[in-house]
């Protein structure tokens, strides 16, 4: 199906609303039926009616149609965060006694909810290198049901073979998820690669706007209603109708966004790899990348972040950089509008590496929408300071 038209039309029933161009807001929490008959059967078929908004509304529909259709997928929900999307493809798919397997570094969050809140339920979980097919073969155990993926992840990016995991995955019945918010499912096709639940933190690229907090879950059929009737109406962590608008609203220049972050952090990236004051740069895309092949074969668009080394005598010195930038803003998250910058050290207390995953010396950037001429100044002038 043509993007564009997904993007701009798909699931929107005009005529049904006075033929506004664009969908109304439906911010209404029940909905009323004439007859005992049409009731009955909303009760039986919640999660395509009109009923009651935990379950179904009509704002959230157009979106749902929307995020499955561009990943190729029967069918999708919508929760409050990508945490609760994260979460709930987790709950969904195991019990007490079940084992767990997980790549590396995912996304914090992610890591908590396997690491710490499922041992409370007796689900273990063992973390590997998911560069290598074989870590996940010699993981896997006689209990293991799941499979959590994260390619790239948002730091470091390092990439899972996807179609190669999900074949192996399949074959011994074990559940994948991927956590494909690095890319979106216009950059890395997920579902045909053979995953079976793709999520999203729809807060970054689909959001775009550093203005909502949003997740995706997008799934076959079966897989869809089992999550719908567990972990979405039990746990409740819906979006509300008024935070799904301003995603369809978001969403109607996805590509155009995407398009030109790619151009602009591949400038970038090329002006940093270039530059005497920095180490080392770390881009999915860029030629230096240790999986730079699997990159290209398996990612279609490769985003606006990237991490890089600066090179300095001290966290002082990086203190120092980051503080001196004008245009980059130093926040969390990504996907937005807004060129970001974060700094390894400031995950942990000033000069105390002991504990540290990165070199004091990285920094993750995300390119955003500005004019690239002007993120450049602005590095420039950051350098001159710590030369
Ligand atoms: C931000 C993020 C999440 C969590 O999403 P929220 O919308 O913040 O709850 C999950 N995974 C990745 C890779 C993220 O960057």
């Amino acid at each position: 199906m043509d993007i564009s038209y997904i993007l701009n039309h798909l699931g929107e029933e005009r005529e049904e609303y006075f033929n506004a161009v664009a969908p109304p807001i439906m911010q209404s929490s029940n909905f009323a039926f004439k007859t005992v008959q049409a009731l009955r059967e909303a009760f039986v078929n919640e999660k395509n009616v009109a009923l009651y908004t935990r379950g179904n509304n009509p704002t959230v529909s157009i979106l749902r149609k929307k995020i499955a259709a561009l990943a190729g997928a029967d069918d999708a929900l919508v929760f409050s965060s990508g945490a609760a999307a994260v979460a709930a493809a987790v709950m969904a798919n195991v019990k007490a006694g079940d084992h767990v397997v997980c790549v590396a570094k995912p996304y914090s969050w992610t890591n908590k909810l396997l690491n710490s809140y499922l041992k409370r339920f007796d689900v273990s979980v063992t973390m590997i290198d998911g560069t290598s097919i074989q870590n996940f073969v010699d993981a896997t155990t006689e209990t293991t049901v799941l499979y959590f993926l994260e390619s790239p992840n948002s730091f470091t990016f390092e990439l899972q073979d996807i179609k190669a995991v999900a074949a192996f995955a399949k074959a011994q019945n074990i559940v994948t998820v991927i956590d494909n918010s690095y890319c979106t499912s216009i950059g890395q096709r997920c579902i045909e690669m053979g995953v079976d639940i793709e999520i999203h933190s729809a807060t970054k690229y689909y959001g775009g706007h550093s203005d909502v907090v949003a997740g995706f879950l997008i799934a076959n059929q079966a897989m869809i209603d089992k999550v719908f009737g567990t972990e979405l109406l039990n746990i409740g962590g819906i979006i509300s109708p008024h935070d799904a608008w301003l995603l369809i609203r978001s969403m109607r220049t996805l590509l155009l966004r995407l398009a030109q972050i790619q151009k602009t952090t591949e400038a970038v990236v090329a002006f940093m790899e270039n530059h005497p004051q920095v180490e080392k740069v770390i881009y999915p895309f860029s030629k230096s990348f240790t999986q730079f092949e699997l990159a290209q074969q398996q990612m279609t668009w490769c985003g606006g972040l990237f991490t890089a080394e600066i090179k300095a005598k001290d966290t002082e010195q990086i203190e120092l950089f980051c503080n001196s930038l004008e245009t980059f803003l130093m926040a969390v998250s990504w996907g937005g509008h807004e060129s970001l910058i974060i700094p390894a050290c400031s995950f942990y207390p000033k000069d105390d590496y002991r504990g540290s995953t990165f070199p004091f010396n990285t920094i993750r950037f995300y390119i955003g929408l500005e004019n690239v001429d002007f993120l450049l100044q602005d590095l420039k002038q950051a350098f001159k300071k710590i030369e």
